[in-house]
Formats: structure tokens, C-alpha cells, sequence
């Protein structure tokens, strides 16, 4: 198995990249966003219980997410690996995710971390709330989301860093040529099939 960790600030294209990753090498994506947006609009006692943190731009409880994640990982026990889109986004979610992934004999092979200057960030999510309907895509949130991420994911990239899995990638080219960068790295771990 390969699994890797697609990291970086809101904004900074890993959803976009995810879309790309997962058709040429084949690999299931998880992307914690898409799965606490799908409990919200099934008004789940748990999308109920998150979309209180997401609309003022906090991180929900490590809790909820860990528990979330561990359900969808053990739905597909035949993948040829994970990509990990917007999690872990606590330290203690990435111990968590360690020990999840340790329990199935496998291991996070590769960080990838995506850098974006913060006035791109804004704009470009700015941008995306004109058209992606989401209700957290508005500058007052944005804004709060941005703080969070320095605040309590930033420093999950020196927990991979020290595992020597890290790697710092410019995301402020365009998406194509971003992508051969991402791919460059993955390549020496996995082969493409698209
Ligand atoms: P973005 O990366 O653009 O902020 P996401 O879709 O990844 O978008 O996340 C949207 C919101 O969902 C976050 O602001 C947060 O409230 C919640 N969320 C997503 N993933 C996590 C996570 N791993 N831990 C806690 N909260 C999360």
C-alpha cells in the first residue's frame, strides 16, 4: 500500500490536486471536508454536531473526525492506497492516523506539503465562494480559517518532517505544472495507471 498525505492551508489547491492524483495512480481519496459537508447536508446527528465548528471556521473535535476516518478506511480494505486530503489537521490526528494505519500493517509513506502565499489564499478562495456555494466561503471565514490552520495544523508539518516524509512544494503555479511537481515525488514510490 501507498498512502499519502496531501497538506497545506485552505486555499492551496489539494482538492484540485487530489482530483488528479486519484486517476493517475489510482488511489482512494479521503478528504475529511467532503465527508463532514456530506453529514451536514444528511442532517446526521454528527453533521449536526460539526457544522456548528465549520461555520465559524474552527477545526470540529479530533474526535469526530478520527472516527469518521477510521469507518472509511475500513470500508475498503483492497485499495492500493490513501490520499489524505485536509486530515490529519491536529497533531493528535496525525498520532491517531499512525496507529490507525500501523493496526492495518501500513504506515504514511509521503507528505507533500503544498505553499501558497496567504494573499493568494484569500483571493482564491474568495474567488471560489462566488461559485461553490459554500457557506464557509466568505472573508470573515476565510479569514478564521487561515488563523486556524497556522495555529493548529502548521505544526503536523514538523511531526512528518521528523519522520523524514515531508515535502515542500510551490503551489502558486498553474495547476498542471504543480501537478508534475507532485507527481515527480510520487513516482518513486508508485507507478502511474492513467
Ligand atoms: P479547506 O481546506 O478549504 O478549509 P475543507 O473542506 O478541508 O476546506 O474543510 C472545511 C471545514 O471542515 C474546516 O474549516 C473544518 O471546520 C472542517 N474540517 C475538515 N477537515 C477537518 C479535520 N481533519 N479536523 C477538523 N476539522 C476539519
Amino acid at each position: 500500500m501507498f498512502n499519502l498525505v496531501l497538506f497545506g492551508p485552505p486555499g492551496s489547491g489539494k482538492g484540485t490536486q487530489s482530483e488528479n492524483i486519484v486517476t493517475t495512480y489510482n488511489l482512494q481519496h479521503i478528504s475529511t471536508g467532503d465527508l463532514l459537508r456530506d453529514e451536514v447536508s444528511r442532517h446526521t446527528p454528527l453533521g449536526t454536531e460539526a457544522k456548528k465548528y465549520m461555520d465559524q471556521g474552527m477545526l470540529v473535535p479530533d474526535e469526530v473526525v478520527i472516527g469518521m476516518i477510521s469507518g472509511k478506511i475500513d470500508d475498503m480494505p483492497e485499495a492500493r492506497g490513501f490520499i489524505f486530503d485536509g486530515f490529519p489537521r491536529t497533531r493528535n490526528q496525525a498520532e491517531a492516523l499512525d496507529k490507525l494505519l500501523e493496526f492495518k500493517n501500513t504506515r504514511i509513506n509521503l507528505v507533500l506539503s503544498l505553499e501558497v502565499p496567504e494573499t493568494d489564499l484569500i483571493k482564491r478562495l474568495v474567488t471560489r465562494g462566488e461559485t461553490s456555494g459554500r457557506s464557509d466561503d466568505n472573508e470573515e471565514v476565510i479569514t478564521r480559517r487561515i488563523k486556524e490552520y497556522y495555529l493548529k495544523t502548521q505544526p503536523v508539518a514538523s511531526y512528518y518532517d521528523n519522520q523524514g516524509k515531508l515535502e515542500h512544494i510551490a503551489g502558486d503555479h498553474p495547476i498542471p505544472e504543480t501537478f508534475k511537481t507532485l507527481s515527480k515525488h510520487i513516482n518513486k514510490y508508485l507507478l502511474p495507471v492513467a
